[in-house]
């Protein structure tokens, strides 16, 4: 086992919670693979809106923080025990703590092989949004043929990759986006329907009428928001009865605490709270559903957008990117 460390390595830290500017990118020596471990010289690194959560303070983390889950790359080394991966292997992981660096530390039983006809900036864009699209499409909510299905921010990372999934298995979806340029996009991806939220008088009252007017009256078997704050209200409102509301972020912001009577009083209606970790938390289910994704991708049933690419040097611009509103599909940082 080769566990030498080599060059010093790039990475970017959040020296504490705050704004952009506490990014900060610098030189560090290069970490050596424990056992279980592998070294990987990364090629990509994914960005997501929860690195802008643990940077900003809204989810703890212990700060001076390298951010960053996320990536590809190549296996550089790895430590002892180590069996599910090789040295020279492709890899990809979304749960990588410390993925904004050129060389990263990974469990190796984290760790995706990356099929050959997959490119690495690809892979780097797929493990996180690919299965939480996949994990909410299949597993949170199973979407069964001619379920209706409401999704706000159709043009997002998540958003391109769940509407391509649910329109797959029958569903048809209506998506939200602030742009008519997102609108293109959300269509391109098989929405059904896409709403201008950001042009609605009143979110809260006007979306759900525009659902339920495109529902025969009736509402959405279920509602996927990730927005949280703005738009929480008006997916309550849109559901049919005994519908279900699959609240899995806050790009808006959080949820202020709720009142569990809403759920009797807007019909016998489910709320779910996910998260990605208890959907991939053995390997076995981790490798499943990224064999699923993977495959898809292959085979062109999937369709991966790259919006955007920094260097890795400016995530400060990358962060600031996402959080005005102003990106669609994957955004990566390249070191
Ligand atoms: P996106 O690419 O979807 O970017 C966020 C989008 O949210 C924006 O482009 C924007 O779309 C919309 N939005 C609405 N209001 C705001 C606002 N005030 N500020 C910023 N954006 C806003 O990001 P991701 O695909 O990375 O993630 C989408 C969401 O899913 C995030 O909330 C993230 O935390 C969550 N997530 C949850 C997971 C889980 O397992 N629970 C896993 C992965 C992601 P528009 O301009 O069209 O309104």
């Amino acid at each position: 086992n080769d566990t030498t460390p080599s060059a010093p390595r790039q990475v970017v830290r959040a020296l504490r919670a705050g704004g952009v500017e506490v990014l900060e990118h610098r030189d560090e020596p290069a970490p050596v693979a424990g056992p279980g471990e592998a070294l990987v010289d990364v090629a990509a690194v994914g960005v997501n809106f929860i690195d802008t959560y643990l940077r900003s303070g809204v989810y703890p983390t212990t700060y001076p923080s390298v951010l960053g889950s996320e990536g590809s790359g190549v296996v550089a080394a790895v430590g002892t025990g180590v069996t599910d991966v090789s040295v020279g292997d492709r890899v990809a992981w979304c749960d990588a703590p410390g993925s904004y660096t050129s060389q990263v530390i990974v469990r190796a039983e984290r760790l995706l092989v990356v099929p050959d006809e997959v490119d690495m900036r690809t892979a780097a864009a797929v493990p996180l949004q690919g299965l939480t699209a996949h994990y909410l499409a299949t597993s949170t909510y199973p979407i069964s043929p001619g379920d209706d299905v409401l999704l706000h921010a159709g043009a997002g990372g998540v958003g391109l990759l769940l509407t391509q999934l649910a329109t797959a298995r029958g569903a048809r979806v209506i998506t939200t986006v602030s742009t008519d340029a997102k609108k293109r996009l959300s269509r391109a991806a098989g929405a059904h329907d896409v709403i201008r939220y950001d042009t609605l008088e009143d979110l809260t009252s006007d979306l759900p009428a525009i659902v339920r007017s495109l529902t025969d009256g009736r509402g959405v078997h279920v509602a996927y928001d990730s927005v949280g704050r703005d738009t929480f209200d008006a997916s309550l409102a849109s559901l049919r009865s005994r519908g279900m509301l699959v609240l899995f972020g806050g790009s808006s912001g959080q949820v202020p605490p709720f009142d569990p009577q809403r759920l009797s009083a807007a019909g016998s209606v489910y709320l779910v709270r996910p998260t990605l970790g208890s959907y991939v938390a053995t390997r076995e289910e981790l490798v499943s559903r990224s064999d699923e994704v993977f495959a898809a991708v292959r085979s062109g049933a999937l369709s991966v957008r790259i919006g955007a690419t920094y260097p890795l040097a400016d995530a400060a611009q990358a962060h600031a990117a996402l959080e005005s509103r102003s990106t669609t599909g994957k955004v990566l940082l390249l070191p």
